[in-house]
């Protein structure tokens, strides 16, 4: 398990889109759990940016709904 610094850290790298397969998993495993990770706001407005400027068929329709759900519950603290 990694810890919500290390999420953090990948996050920017997840949503580039240039993360290892393994890396990914770990983040979207964190994601799952953890919604409130360190510098949530920054991580909010990339993640809002990076939902509107990707296409429904670039994302796993999976993926993009848990993006959506974090963003969502980011958005109400
Ligand atoms: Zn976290």
């Amino acid at each position: 398990m990694i810890t919500c610094a290390e999420a953090v850290k990948q996050l920017w790298d997840y949503l580039d889109g240039i993360v290892e397969e393994s890396e990914r998993e770990l983040v979207e495993e964190h994601l799952s759990f953890c919604r409130r990770c360190c510098g949530e706001l920054e991580f909010a407005e990339k993640l809002r940016r990076f939902l509107g400027s990707h296409a429904d068929d670039e994302l796993p329709p999976a993926v993009r709904a848990r993006l959506t759900a974090t963003l969502d519950e980011l958005g109400q603290t």
